[in-house]
């Protein structure tokens, strides 16, 4: 509802834009349309943004903007991409642009890594994005795409060419505010915002549309004073610091959805053979209204406290942690999205009220990986004095103390 207002207001800009050239009457708006013919331009990549983004503050104090753009190749041959830049139409200026090994890296036909920014015959792509901004007011109300390509298929004289297109309004709403969704100290977030591939990548052709209900999605482990994950066996859930941890409401909602009673896996490989209803596991979706909707999943069978219909409290006990469903170890998987499902959704970003990071990891996901796999500390480099932080979203790889009420 409110990001629909973004869309009108943006197009009413643009349309105040294109009377302010021939005057603003009615009758001159037409005469805009049939004075101000477009020239036709071969473009051998079609785009489209599949989801308007919203923009939100980070806790490094930026705000990000995250979202897909959908290209195809609409020729008969090869399109190599060679470099796609995203502007700002308003201010008419340049806010990235993406080449070689960073195109490479962002572009996904089929699901799958690439070697080479190549479309192939009426092939199409996802390009994943990610924007940040020192602040509000340099997040533009308007995105666009330039795609230059060389299509082997084109005309003679058009081979290489700049393909425009990929318009999008930029969101500031929904503002999602939530209060802690754990109690304590040492949490360290997982997979989140804004380039650790798990979450973000999650895009799943479901009931006819492409969808990413995870794409701010965290997945949230506890840290002990050694900055271990789990000690002792590896496979018995027990060993792992967040197991059993409260899961609380993130605000005042109703319960939309409340599943008990799956088993758990044995922590260290995924289940097989899950089906995807099954993969959230034991799990709960609040309702905060306003068509905003949140995850928390894999809790320990026979620890989800709520029913649906519920009316809960901020700060009341929904569940506790644990590791059914489709997960590799115990961990909070919590995300915000538009519609009461895990998955049939558009995913949107949050921020949590008041926290404080005490620390981070700058190795990377693949020091936390080998720390869930081996027991063995995540590189953590403590941040001196601590941080606090209010109404921001939680960066990648941080640690974090809840600061409950
Ligand atoms: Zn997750």
């Amino acid at each position: 509802m409110q990001v629909g207002r973004e869309v009108s207001k943006v197009l009413a800009f643009l349309l105040l834009l294109g009377c302010g050239l021939v005057g603003c009457d009615e009758d001159s708006i037409e005469a805009a349309s049939a004075t101000s013919a477009v020239e036709p331009a071969f473009t051998p990549v079609l785009m489209r943004v599949l989801a308007e983004p919203i923009a939100t503050p980070g806790s490094d104090q930026r705000w990000h903007l995250v979202y897909e753009l959908e290209l195809r190749n609409a020729t008969t041959g090869h399109a190599v991409l060679e470099q796609v830049e995203v502007r700002d139409p308003v201010r008419a200026m340049t806010l990235a642009a993406f080449s070689g090994e960073d195109l490479t890296q962002r572009l996904q036909v089929a699901g799958q890594r690439v070697s080479a920014a190549l479309l192939d015959t009426a092939q199409f792509g996802v390009l994943y994005l990610h924007l940040s901004f020192p602040d509000e007011s340099s997040v533009p109300l308007t995105l666009e795409h330039r795609v230059t390509a060389y299509a082997d298929a084109a005309p003679p004289d058009q081979k290489s060419g700049i393909s425009t297109g990929g318009i999008s309004a930029v969101a500031r709403s929904p503002q999602v505010v939530l209060g802690p969704p754990l109690r304590g100290q040492r949490y360290f977030a997982a997979d989140g915002c804004c380039t650790a591939p798990r979450h973000i990548r999650a895009l799943l052709p479901l009931n006819g549309e492409y969808r990413l209900s995870q794409r701010f999605a965290i997945d949230w482990e506890q840290l002990d004073a050694e900055n271990r994950i789990y000690v002792g066996p590896r496979s018995d859930p027990r060993s792992y610091f967040i197991y059993g941890q409260e899961a609380l409401a993130v605000a005042d909602a109703t319960v939309a959805t409340a599943v008990d009673g799956l088993p758990e896996a044995t922590p260290g490989e995924y289940p097989q053979g899950l089906n995807l209803t099954e993969a959230d596991g034991n799990h709960v979706i609040l309702d905060l209204g306003q068509g905003v909707y949140v995850l928390y999943a894999h809790f320990q069978p026979g620890s989800v406290s709520v029913r649906t219909g519920d009316r809960v409290q901020r700060g009341q006990v929904l569940g506790r942690v644990g590791n059914s469903g489709n997960s590799l170890v115990p961990h909070l998987h919590l995300h915000v999205m538009d519609a009461p499902s895990g998955l049939v959704a558009n995913g949107l970003p949050y921020m949590f009220d008041h926290f404080r990071i005490t620390g981070i990891n700058k190795v990377g996901t693949a020091d936390f990986d080998h720390a869930e796999a081996t027991g063995e500390p995540v590189t953590i480099t403590p941040i001196e004095p601590p941080s606090d932080h209010v109404n921001q979203l939680p960066l990648d790889l941080t640690v974090i103390d809840w600061l409950n009420d």
